[in-house]
């Protein structure tokens, strides 16, 4: 047996009947051009293929909805799932929301040693954070790219800015500059609202939506890049309008002058489409650096 999937036999618990990853049920991958090996070779029959592409499409639409082949997390995992998303989260209080963005799994592992209120991560603990950030993120329906493999990987702060007023840092180099033009272009009601997300950074928001989900692994998946997988770790970031809190994260973003503006400018070149086949929402406030 794969790691991965012996991971995924740990973690993933049945809630409805098929709960089986898609795959796993003898049905071909919903994306094309797959890379995985575990996948089987693509469908030849179109039709099935319409099928799979129209099913991917329904789940991007509503992806805050359940669907009957989601993935959730295995009941006798929720309390620990609990544990290790609590103790993560009081490393961030520790640290600050801003420090929190770069932080190392190292870091993470120094603060808890650090600070008595944090504690001390179990190696229960440990090794549930190692099944979600080394769990194949298709196995649960996310097809998007893992851009970052190590769970360890660390982010230099000297090859970062933080950008003033937002809590929140970019890359040097081109995301940094593409941020500068974008706020000379459109103007000050611009406001960068997500920049550099670490492993760390990026499996804590990805447990905070789980969480939210009921533990739908798949759900969350749909809105939120699984760790290691998200363009935040890499050069990508978020802008919104200023005083436009929540709704910077939502579709009425894509209504905003500032997105309009965006558009207009050719700044606009989105990752998540509305048609996309990473199995991800559309995400019109996601800008997408070429590096
Ligand atoms: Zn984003």
């Amino acid at each position: 047996m794969q790691r991965r999937q012996f991971f995924s036999s740990l973690i993933f618990g049945l809630t409805y009947g098929a709960t089986r990853p898609l795959w796993a049920n003898g049905a071909v991958p919903l994306v094309k051009n797959q890379t995985s090996s575990d996948a089987p070779a693509l469908a030849v029959d179109p039709q099935v293929d319409r099928e799979q592409a129209a099913r991917m499409q329904l789940k991007i639409d509503r992806y805050n909805e359940d669907f009957p082949d989601d993935i959730f997390l295995k009941p006798e995992k929720r309390a620990l799932f609990k544990q290790v998303l609590d103790r993560i989260s009081r490393v961030q209080t520790a640290v600050g929301y801003g420090r929190f963005n770069l932080m190392s799994f190292d870091g993470l592992l120094k603060i808890a040693a650090e600070v008595p209120e944090v504690g001390l991560f179990s190696q229960e603990e440990m090794h549930f954070i190692e099944e979600i950030f080394f769990t194949d993120a298709k196995s649960y329906g996310f097809y998007g790219e893992k851009v970052t493999d190590k769970l360890t990987t660390q982010i230099r702060e000297k090859d970062t800015i933080k950008i003033a007023g937002s809590g929140h840092y970019l890359f040097r180099g081109r995301p940094e500059a593409l941020y500068r033009e974008i706020t000379r272009d459109v103007g000050n009601d611009i406001v960068l609202t997500s920049g550099i997300r670490s492993v760390v950074k990026q499996l804590h928001l990805f447990l905070l939506k789980t969480e939210a989900t009921g533990g739908n692994l798949s759900r969350a998946s749909r809105s939120l890049a699984p760790p290691g997988h998200s363009f935040h770790g890499v050069s990508d970031f978020d802008v919104g309008k200023t005083g436009w809190g929540y709704r910077n994260f939502s579709d009425q973003f894509a209504e905003s002058d500032v997105f309009k503006r965006l558009t207009d400018l050719g700044y606009v070149d989105i990752r998540y489409t509305r048609t996309n086949t990473y199995g991800v929402r559309f995400e019109p406030w996601h800008i997408k650096v070429s590096t």
